[in-house]
């Protein structure tokens, strides 16, 4: 890993943005009362935020209690803390909060779907709110800041921003799950947030997992493959990763050793006897899997009769989104079934569960987890879960047991925790007995692989390293930034023209001359590109080379009787004009093929819409016609197969545009081109157009002076971008113009001068 540098270092100034700011504020009679956000983002961030120059950008909630006096006292405070507020109207604020963000998005996200009302009307509040915090954070970010935007309220900031600071450094990171494709595509508005999220720079999550299941649903809901960390997007690399928040531990340490939190713990656990304790701290949400835990803790004493006097359950429920519906049905449905259980087991000397609805001090909080001998941790789901940790980080004794839900985000760190299946009571259960009676060797060895993953890798590490990636994240993106625009270039030829004698056209086809058809055979070259091509090719001192990764075949079939020259192969064969021989440019050795094909014809047979593309000195496998998500999984697979089967060989494995090429090491397109330039010398000028990764090859090669221009939005080293072959086509024809009215010029003037 690498090691974060501290925040303190850090240059450019941060702006943190989120829904609701670290503090929270209410008039008590004429006085302004803060209150402290405790959860997990405000802790994370709060103390970079009061020890750097950040400002933090957010929904100070509703503030219409206040006076006019105490909103002007409230404006200089938020002013000392560096704080910005998003103001919004109550009804826009509980249409986009409670109805888009925790209405939908929230269940949703974590695959809770039967909580999703049927009827959501709140997306427009959704855009308008994101709108307004995109204003309000434009008008106070500068080029050089880091922006930094938090969580599912904000899914279309980054280019709700982008689009108003083209070239600011901006950063996502999302607290809660990013679910499954399958899931993620019942949103009606999956595009808007997807591509909303990609006018990121970067993009994080707490899991690969997330960070994965993301990945898929820009492939199957926008078409996009991504790379392993990173997507292609609009001419810009979207940098994707893992960053799993961390708490801050050493804090939770510190109140551990606290002689006052020690006496607390003591008392807490000799008010309960000899009884062990299972503990359970949550918010009171639907996602946290009460329910099941509390039917988890009835079936162990259905099993263990004996255990109802040797166990206590304490739960601790924290009030939440108290005014929303479905969060006062999970509150009465707890609460009866609490009162079942109870009802059922208990005996004169007590009631198995001790049920708390209330907020407690962190010191308190500290105290009860060291008091527990065991937490039970077992949402249905859950981002991270910052409860877990901060029980490890408590236990500074290095006893304790955690019994931890496989789909909480912290499993996927604290693997020496007995993992459940909370949607299996009777394994959750099982896991409860397991965890009550383990022996203490095990107890200690499993908490101190724990505490030294919780201790080391804290909120403060976390923050610093997604702000050091977000620091360089614009670094690929730099060139693309500064595009240009087509007059400009078109100004340039014109003014290459002028001082240059000949002019030589470098053309990919696919993808550049003519659109990409579902297979190789359906990209034809039609009756106008015949037309473009000749006339271009009939120009006087002007070359047009066609430089292609298809077959000498293939190209003499369609482009055979045009004036051009073409180059097969990626420049492996070259061919001068109509009716001369191919050359070959170089004799790669080609043994390796017979151990490719039959690996390539499986696939050929098994996936289907796929095309195999045998060339003399290699193969193409290409699967533009085959179901996205499938194609791009088949994809990677050939391509790990290869690169193992071909370790040893002079073969070099290309991802292209929905194609594998694989193809002789030292055969580039960059080569035959380097060729031209040296035979062409300082007289001709170079205008070369392409649009896969096999063109950034030619483009590397092109001498000062060459305008070159790349297809499509894929980051490329191309100097100009257009949009499609149809603006490629154009732009040809405005050659030919350009062209000709300069010879009928030179012509006028030769007439002139005689
Ligand atoms: N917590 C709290 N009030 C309490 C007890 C706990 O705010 O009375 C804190 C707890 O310490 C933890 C946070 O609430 O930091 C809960 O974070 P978690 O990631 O476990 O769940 P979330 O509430 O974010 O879904």
């Amino acid at each position: 890993m690498i090691l974060p540098t501290n925040h303190n270092d850090r240059k450019d100034r941060v702006i943190l943005v989120s829904n609701r700011l670290p503090v929270g504020v209410r008039a008590s009679g004429d006085k302004l009362e803060f209150t402290h956000s405790s959860g997990g983002l405000a802790t994370g961030l709060k103390s970079s935020h009061e020890q750097g120059d950040s400002l933090w950008i957010g929904y100070p909630g509703d503030l219409k209690g206040l006076t006019d006096e105490m909103r002007l006292e409230l404006e200089c405070k938020f002013e000392d803390m560096r704080i910005v507020p998003v103001h919004l109207t109550a009804a826009d604020a509980a249409r986009y909060c409670q109805g888009m963000s925790n209405g939908v998005l929230w269940p949703l996200f974590h695959y809770l779907l039967d909580r999703i009302p049927n009827h959501s009307r709140d997306w427009k509040s959704y855009v308008k709110a994101n709108e307004h915090f995109a204003d309000v954070v434009a008008s106070k970010a500068n080029e050089s800041d880091l922006i930094w935007i938090h969580d599912y309220h904000l899914l279309l900031l980054p280019s709700l921003l982008r689009k108003r600071l083209p070239s600011a450094r901006i950063g996502f990171f999302l607290h809660i799950p990013f679910p499954s494709s399958d899931i993620f595509q019942i949103l009606p508005w999956r595009e808007h947030v997807l591509t909303g999220l990609l006018g990121a720079d970067l993009i994080g999550f707490h899991t690969f997992g997330y960070m994965h299941h993301f990945a898929i649903s820009c492939l199957r809901t926008l078409g996009i493959e991504a790379e392993i960390d990173r997507i292609e997007y609009d001419g810009r690399t979207i940098r994707l990763g893992a960053y799993p928040m961390g708490i801050d531990a050493a804090q939770f340490e510190k109140i551990a050793n606290d002689p006052a939190v020690i006496a607390d713990s003591k008392r807490i656990r000799a008010a309960h006897g000899n009884a062990k304790i299972i503990l359970g701290i949550d918010r009171l949400d639907y996602t946290k899997g009460l329910p099941r835990r509390l039917l988890a803790v009835e079936r162990l004493l259905d099993q263990r009769p004996s255990l109802k006097s040797k166990v206590r359950f304490i739960q601790l429920a924290i009030p939440s989104r108290e005014d929303v519906e479905e969060y006062q049905r999970i509150r009465a449905d707890v609460e009866q079934l609490i009162g079942r259980i109870n009802g059922i087991h208990a005996t004169v000397d007590g009631a198995p569960i001790h049920y708390i609805y209330g907020s407690v001090t962190r010191e308190q909080l500290v105290a009860l987890y060291m008091a527990a001998d065991v937490l039970a941790v077992t949402p249905l789901r859950d981002g991270m879960n910052l409860v877990a940790k901060e029980f490890v980080a408590s236990r500074a004794d290095g006893d304790g047991v955690l019994v931890l839900s496989e789909f909480a985000g912290a499993a996927s760190e604290l693997g020496e925790a007995l993992l459940v299946n909370t949607y299996d009571v009777d394994g959750m259960a099982a896991a409860l007995a397991r965890a009550l009676s383990m022996p203490e060797s095990e107890r200690r060895r499993r908490m101190a692989s724990l505490r030294s993953r919780v201790c080391t890798r804290t909120v403060h590490d976390w923050a610093n390293t997604f702000l050091d990636a977000l620091g360089t994240s614009r670094e690929g993106n730099a060139k693309i930034a500064t595009l240009a625009t087509v007059p400009i270039a078109i100004s340039e030829i014109t003014k290459g023209l002028g001082t240059h004698k000949s002019l030589i056209l470098v053309l990919d086809y696919d993808g550049t001359l003519v659109p990409f058809g579902t297979s190789p055979d359906l990209a034809a070259c039609d009756p106008s590109l015949q037309s473009l091509l000749r006339r271009l090719g009939q120009l006087p001192a002007t070359q047009v080379h066609i430089v292609s990764g298809r077959t000498r075949d293939g190209l003499e079939a369609w482009l055979g009787q045009l004036p051009i020259a073409l180059h097969a192969e990626h420049g492996l064969w070259s061919r001068v004009g109509p009716a001369e021989p191919w050359i070959q440019n170089a004799k790669p050795n080609a043994d390796w093929k017979s151990r490719v094909r039959p690996l390539l014809q499986e696939y050929l047979s098994r996936v289907p819409g796929c095309v195999l593309e045998e060339k003399s000195a290699g193969f193409a496998w290409h699967y533009r016609g085959v179901e996205p998500h499938l194609g791009a999984l088949h994809a990677r697979e050939i391509r790990t197969e290869l690169v193992e089967l071909l370790a040893q060989s002079p073969v070099e494995v290309l991802a292209g545009s929905k194609v594998i090429e694989i193809r002789p090491t030292g055969v580039n397109k960059g080569i035959v081109v380097r060729a031209m330039v040296e035979s062409a010398g300082p007289d001709a000028l170079f205008v070369a157009i392409g649009d896969d990764r096999t063109d950034e090859d030619l483009f590397a090669v092109l001498p000062p002076g060459s305008v070159s221009f790349h297809v499509g939005a894929a980051p490329s080293r191309a100097g100009y971008r257009l949009e499609s072959p149809q603006k490629v086509r154009t732009l040809l024809e405005q050659i030919i113009a350009i062209r000709s009215k300069q010879q009928l010029t030179v012509r006028r003037d030769r007439l002139a001068e005689t």
